[in-house]
């Protein structure tokens, strides 16, 4: 890419509170607008649909891939969870390296760094060697030290203060 202005960024949001999934939601959402065929893999187990998976599949061309089975104190197998967590990376690495999609999004892949399912090492290089005009968003909580060495852009988001405090449910259309 000639133009250094104009090449993909690495762009992280973690931290304790309500907001990442949504970012890159309204990334994904702008993206389309600019004919960037924004691709979506969701790192976990596809149990209730949400709202933005029931959209997605209105949009004529998005990739929106939702994977594995869950975190961990769901499941009673957690070699299948490594395993569903190695497919949808493969998948994901398969759509970076494409170049064919100029916004990629990664949605809960930290989960999967911090239980260990995927090494950090082979993600941060499968970022490294993509395409220059790629711009990559990995969302969820306690993103690994060296994911946030590497990034361009990274957005810790706070929990000020979030309903389920008040015990109020998570809300469609909101929440998922
Ligand atoms: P969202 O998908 O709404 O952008 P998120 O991606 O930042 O949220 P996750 O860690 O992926 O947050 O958790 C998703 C669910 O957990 C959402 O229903 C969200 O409302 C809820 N949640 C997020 N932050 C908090 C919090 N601080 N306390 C309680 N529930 C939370
Ligand atoms: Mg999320």
């Amino acid at each position: 890419m000639t133009d250094a202005k104009a090449r993909g960024l690495l762009v992280v949001y973690t931290g304790d509170g309500k907001g990442k999934t949504t970012a890159a939601l309204g990334a994904v959402f702008r993206a389309l607008g600019r004919g960037l065929k924004p691709a979506v893999v969701q790192f976990i187990k596809g149990k209730w649909k949400t709202g933005e998976r029931l959209y997605a599949e209105t949009i004529p061309g998005l990739v929106f891939l939702t994977m594995g089975r869950g975190f961990t104190w769901e499941s009673d197998d957690l070699s299948r969870d490594k395993r569903a967590a190695e497919a949808a990376w493969e998948e994901a690495a398969r759509l970076i390296g494409s170049g064919e999609h100029g916004l990629v999004v990664l949605d809960e892949l930290t989960y999967c760094l911090n239980y260990g399912w995927l090494s950090v090492d082979a993600v941060l290089a499968t970022f490294e060697q993509r395409p220059a005009h790629v711009h990559v968003v990995v969302t969820g909580r306690n993103a690994p030290e060296p994911l946030l060495d590497r990034a361009d852009l990274v957005t810790e988001m706070r929990a000020v203060r979030h309903p389920f405090s008040k015990g109020l449910p998570a809300q469609p259309g909101l929440d998922f």
